[in-house]
Formats: C-alpha cells, sequence, structure tokens
C-alpha cells in the first residue's frame, strides 16, 4: 500500500480548511464577484452581553469593526439605538424601535435587511414583538451573545456576522424576524431561551431550527406558516402606550390576590402560565374571577415550555365570563402577553382576539 506523505496530508488539509480561514481572516478574503451591488445592511444596536465589554459597552461602531470580512457579505450602516441589558429595555422603546425598522425600510428601497443586536436574556420577547410589528417582508435578525467581550471564546462577533450574512440572504425574506447565534436561524415565535449560560441556549424545542448559517452558505430547510411581519395586521405607527398585561405563575397553593392586584393596578389582560394544559392552583380561580367580573381578558397559557392550549373553557373560570377567556394556544406566556398587548389595540371583542391567537 502507498503511503501518504506528509506534504500531501498538509496540502490535502489546507484545502479542506480554506473556506473558514477565508472567511475568518479579511486578508485572504476574496471580493464578491457579482455584478449587482453588494447588499445594503443596517445594524440597530440595543445593548446586550454582545457589547457589555469591561471598562465600557461596545458602539455599534465597535461592534461593526469587530466582524473580520464584513465586505464580502454585505455594505454596512449602523445606528446606536439603545445600549442597555436586554431586559432594561422598555415598551416605549419596543414601539419606537418597531418604528425605526419601518422608517428605514421604507425611506430606503436600497435596503436588503436589518440587523438588531440584543441582550439575550429578553431577546425573544423583543423578536416576537418585531415579528409583529414589522411592515416588510425584508429580514430582521436579532443577534446576541452569551459571552461578554472581554471573555475568553467571546463568541459576539461570529454572531454578529452570521446576523448580517442571514440579513444580506435573499432565501431570508418572508420568513419573518429571525434570532440568530450559534451557526443556527431560529423563528422570533418559536425560540426561547432555555440555559442560563450555555451557547447553544437559543432552541425552538419541538419545531427545530429553521436553518442554518455555514462557512459556504446560509441554508434554510422550513419556513413559519402563522402571520407575522407583512401579513400582519398590527399597526404601532400611532400607539403612544401599550395596554398593561401581566403573567402570572401558577404553582402549588398560589394566591389569587396577586391577579386581583394586577386588575387593580390597571392590568387590561392577564396571561396564567398554567400547570400542565391549563391547570390553577389555590385561590388563583378566584382572582380569575375577579379579573372576568372587572371586564379584564384572561389567556390561559402553558408553564411547560412546549405544547398546546386549546380554546375551551377552563374549570377555574367556569364561572367567569366566556368571551373574556382566551387560549394561547402554543405560545409561550411571554409572547402570550405580548400578541394580547397588541391584539387589545385593536379589539376588545373575545372571539376576534382568540382569532388572532389562532393566527399569529
Ligand atoms: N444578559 C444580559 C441581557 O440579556 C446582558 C447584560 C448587560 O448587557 O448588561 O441583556
Amino acid at each position: 500500500m502507498r503511503r501518504t506523505r506528509p506534504v500531501h496530508l498538509i496540502l490535502l488539509l489546507t484545502a479542506l480548511l480554506c473556506p473558514r480561514l477565508g472567511e475568518a481572516s479579511p486578508q485572504t478574503a476574496a471580493p464578491a464577484q457579482s455584478a449587482s451591488p453588494m447588499p445594503k445592511v443596517r445594524l440597530l444596536a440595543t445593548g446586550g452581553t454582545i457589547s457589555n465589554r469591561a471598562g465600557g459597552r461596545l458602539s455599534a461602531e465597535e461592534l461593526i469593526r469587530s466582524m473580520p470580512g464584513l465586505e464580502r457579505y454585505a455594505r454596512p450602516k449602523f445606528e446606536q439605538f439603545a445600549n442597555v441589558a436586554s431586559s432594561q429595555l422598555t415598551l416605549k422603546q419596543w414601539l419606537d424601535l418597531a418604528r425605526r425598522i419601518n422608517g428605514l425600510f421604507k425611506d430606503d428601497p436600497d435596503l436588503s435587511g436589518i440587523v438588531v443586536t440584543s441582550g439575550t436574556d429578553t431577546l425573544e420577547e423583543t423578536a416576537y414583538f418585531l415579528d409583529l410589528t414589522v411592515k416588510s417582508d425584508k429580514p430582521v435578525v436579532v443577534v446576541g451573545s452569551m459571552r461578554n467581550p472581554s471573555t475568553l471564546g467571546y463568541e459576539g462577533a461570529a454572531n454578529l456576522l452570521d446576523g448580517f450574512r442571514v440579513a444580506a440572504e435573499p432565501a431570508s425574506r418572508g420568513k419573518g424576524v429571525l434570532v440568530v447565534l450559534n451557526d443556527e436561524i431560529n423563528s422570533a415565535r418559536e425560540v426561547t431561551k432555555t440555559d442560563a449560560l450555555r451557547l447553544h441556549t437559543f432552541q425552538s424545542r419541538d419545531y427545530g431550527v429553521l436553518g442554518v448559517v455555514d462557512a459556504d452558505r446560509v441554508v434554510y430547510y422550513r419556513a413559519p406558516v402563522t402571520r407575522h411581519t407583512k401579513e400582519s395586521e398590527f399597526d404601532v405607527s400611532s400607539i403612544e402606550e401599550l395596554p398593561r398585561v401581566d403573567v402570572v405563575l401558577v404553582y402549588q397553593g398560589a394566591t389569587g390576590d396577586i391577579i386581583k392586584a394586577m386588575v387593580d393596578q390597571g392590568a387590561k389582560g392577564i396571561v396564567i402560565a398554567s400547570a400542565g394544559a391549563g391547570a390553577t392552583s389555590g385561590t388563583q380561580g378566584e382572582g380569575m374571577q375577579y379579573a372576568a367580573a372587572k371586564g379584564v381578558f384572561v389567556v390561559t397559557s402553558t408553564r411547560t415550555g412546549s405544547g398546546r392550549i386549546a380554546s375551551r373553557r377552563p374549570s377555574a373560570m367556569a364561572s367567569a365570563t366566556p368571551q373574556l377567556r382566551i387560549a394561547a394556544e402554543d405560545l409561550a406566556p411571554v409572547k402570550a402577553r405580548i400578541l394580547l398587548m397588541l391584539a387589545l389595540t385593536r379589539t376588545k371583542d373575545g372571539a376576534e382576539i382568540q382569532r388572532m391567537f389562532t393566527q399569529y
């Protein structure tokens, strides 16, 4: 048998590794071989771990500079929308962010897509809000990182470059708001943070990824079929304030007085993160009946992390007004809250709200 000489092994390894090395190194990056101009992609930086450098947060401009090889995929533009942890973003900032994105797409027909950086803790909430309020089928890609720029193994620049590639990719159009971390593309509606620390934290559980971002290309395997972005009926162009909607967790021996307090403090809707497929505990049923008596909508979701709540009367609500009871379908409690807030900007009709929960 012929033995492989070391020099051949080196040549073989170089050939195999070449695309990855080329992508990571600006010196070896080849100019785009295309007649059409490079896609224009705009970054809206909002903060989060991806920019949380010890001694001072990275600016939007510094984030752009952190990506070697970006020029192979996009003409970047950038702006600093905010620079805070995701859980510090206000509902007013959500409204402003959606309006800003809609304005950018309207004013610049050449814009191919938008990347939004966010902290990861409540990233899925911001992403789903945008999924329901962005009025374009052009890609909006939300990106974060689990390790900060001062940490060994910071993956923020890699995630951001992936985000730019996804935003520049024509196949990303019409798929709703996308969440990109860890080389994976997930739907804003489906994805959730599943681990406090690990890099593979963003999962769509039973549904799985929409696609992946590999060294050679962005690959899609499926697309969401629920209503979103351009097909959404929600319009935040002139909304100053979203109605208050709170989330209540079900646990053994829970008291209903918390629900009553929410109603008394002005909640227009309450999402129950129920045990299993709709169970409440302790005196929560009394709290829910109090809410119904005050005309407050109650949406039943599940705290299990996956599965569906079908539209039927939960036993704890048996005596409450039926049109105020909504089933969250498969939406996570925090996302059911967002849909209910937006639904309440359009209607106070329970059947209409339930229709929305079956479509979005
Ligand atoms: N993990 C935090 C978040 O979700 C980021 C912390 C920070 O930026 O201060 O936003």
